[in-house]
């Protein structure tokens, strides 16, 4: 009996070559494979990975904080922030400084690099007191917790506001497109835009901001619309791309959604990493609550970064858990220790 990988797969490995990004056609036809070969894609997307995206920093890490929380007009399907949704969730206003640098300490310590500061709601468009807050927050972090990576999700962005945040030095922004932009309006929200969302994006290229921006699997998409969030995401030029999977809450539309397959969520992150090489790809919300026995497989599928120590409003594992975790992917890089 002769053994082969499967030809769009064999194709495929020019990416670990050349470097190259994988083109819409190849990226296509990997959809398409059967389940046997998956995890035959997978490694040659770790081996992409360990290529193109393996150094200086080995895996990326980033913490958040919810630092305000639900009461948002906003309609996202997925959100147990929205005031459209009915989830419980703990509703309060914007967190104090002294709150939010106890948090960002609290992850350093735990040897965690990057630590978001998130805000539910659809962003700010003024230099209202409440940015001026976060502003501020921002700036107390970067003195007091000098080598600390301070990001910011603070939803849509003008460009007053943009330049605002530049000014005030910040390493990533995180703002995501969620799904292929042309389903944003049935499968995401229809009370603003994914174009909204894509200025914000643009702006704070403008500034030289790097951007980490993706999107949710399992909130009803097809894997082609997955390829399409993936070359939205290339054209964008975004230096983080963070894969969430859908975490169903009650109360929301999505509770009784099930999750996307695991044979495909696979795929998606492979091929992620075939069309950006380079990239930092994060595996966000799902890695322990949906992916359960299935993260690590994720993370040798392609991903160099997760979140951890918990989502907005789910928990996750304790980052000490995480470090170890990290560590033993680590005997997947070639030397073994
Ligand atoms: S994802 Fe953001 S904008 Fe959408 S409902 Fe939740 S908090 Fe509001």
């Amino acid at each position: 009996m002769k053994f082969s990988i499967h030809q769009d797969i064999s194709n495929a490995y020019c990416v670990l070559e050349t470097g190259e990004p994988l083109d819409r056609k190849g990226a296509s036809l990997l959809a398409d494979i059967p389940g046997d070969a998956v995890l035959d894609l997978a490694s040659l997307a770790h081996k992409v990975r360990l290529r193109y995206a393996g150094e200086p920093e080995g895996f990326h890490t980033c913490s958040i904080m919810n630092a305000k929380s639900g009461e948002c007009g906003e309609n996202c399907r997925f959100c147990a922030q929205s005031r459209h949704n009915s989830a419980a969730i703990d509703v309060y206003d914007l967190a104090s400084e002294d709150e939010v640098l106890a948090q960002a300490a609290e992850a350093r310590a735990q040897g965690v690099r990057h630590f978001g500061i998130v805000t539910s709601g659809y962003g700010y468009l003024k230099m209202t007191p409440e940015f001026r807050r976060i502003l501020a927050m921002i700036d107390r972090l970067h003195h007091e917790l000098p080598g600390l990576n301070v990001c910011a999700s603070v939803g849509v962005l003008s460009k007053e506001t943009a330049a605002a945040l530049a000014a005030h030095g910040i390493a990533h922004y995180n703002i995501n497109i969620q799904v292929a932009p042309s389903r944003y309006g049935d499968l995401i929200a229809d009370t603003h835009t994914v174009d909204e969302r894509i200025a914000t994006v643009r702006l704070l290229r403008e500034h030289a901001i790097p951007v980490c921006c993706g999107g949710i699997l399992g909130v009803g998409e097809s894997m082609l619309e997955r390829i399409d969030m993936i070359f939205a995401l290339a054209e964008l030029d975004v230096s983080v791309i963070p894969l969430n999977v859908l975490v169903p809450i009650e109360g929301t539309p999505l509770a009784a959604n099930r999750t996307a397959g695991l044979a495909d969520i696979v795929k998606t992150f492979a091929i992620c990493r075939l069309v950006h090489p380079r990239k930092i790809i994060k595996f966000a919300a799902g890695r322990e609550t949906v992916m359960k026995d299935f993260q690590g497989l994720l993370m040798l599928s392609g991903a160099n970064g997760f979140l951890t120590g918990g989502y907005l409003t789910t928990r996750g594992r304790d980052v000490s858990d995480d470090m170890k975790f990290m560590g033993q992917l680590e005997h997947f890089s070639g030397e073994l220790p």
